[in-house]
């Protein structure tokens, strides 16, 4: 199906992909629990290497302790560590949320800022964490969040050519923008991660259950 398949014929599988995933995750959000734009960026700054999961059981505490940039910027790196310690990396992530923190109080008025340049200005932001805040935060779809989930089964329903593995964040983002419509790039996201959770999981995909398997070329294959 999708080794000779053309751009156009991919773009319309993609198509009835979206309406699917629509149909079975249509209030499909971030997994992170937030508040704000602060919370939300915090948050996916933790979540590097780490779990959606670990992340939301942390992140009470800090934000109580730390409830905004102010608080965040002026604390003690060492007592961050300490409640963000479950999250992995721990000293890197304390050090690089106090740091945003920082930034965003000197530079941008306490306020996290709405553009992608001025994000991955922050320490630890790089597009990926960027474009989890534009697009779930601002509404902006300016790309399109390829984790480990949307990494894995844009691969396995060969709506990305040109990458090497799973892993090349860079070019199967490239590849889901050319076949799905730039309004769609944030709920695409979202829904694959919420499909990679219940059905298409790395281990034991279950496509004798998954709505998806008449488009995907990879259904009962893995
Ligand atoms: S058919 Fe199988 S491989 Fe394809 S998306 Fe569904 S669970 Fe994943």
């Amino acid at each position: 199906m999708a080794g000779r398949e053309s751009i156009k014929a991919r773009t319309l599988r993609a198509n009835r992909l979206l309406r699917k995933l629509r149909t079975l995750y249509g209030d499909a959000d971030c997994a992170l629990t937030h508040k704000n734009a602060f919370e939300l960026l915090i948050s996916t700054i933790l979540s590097a290497q780490s779990t959606d999961e670990t992340v939301n059981k942390v992140t009470p505490k800090l934000f109580k302790t730390y409830p905004n940039a102010d608080a965040l910027a002026a604390a003690d790196v060492g007592e961050v560590e300490t409640l963000v310690h479950a999250t992995g990396f721990y000293r890197q992530k304390a050090k690089n949320i106090v740091g945003s923190a920082g930034r965003i109080v000197e530079t941008f008025g306490g306020e996290v800022p709405d553009r992608m340049e001025d994000l991955v200005s922050l320490p630890g932001v790089a597009r990926k964490t960027a474009n989890v805040v534009l697009g779930t935060w601002f509404e902006q779809n300016v790309g399109v969040v390829v984790d480990t989930h949307v990494g894995r089964i844009s691969d396995r329903l060969k709506l990305a050519w040109n990458h090497k593995d799973s892993k090349d964040a860079v070019r199967i983002e490239k590849d889901l923008m050319r076949v799905v419509k730039q309004d769609d790039w944030t709920f695409l996201s979202h829904a694959m991660i919420w499909h990679g959770r219940k059905v298409c999981s790395a281990r034991k995909p279950t496509c004798e259950d998954c709505t998806l398997s008449k488009d995907c070329p990879s259904a009962g294959r893995i």
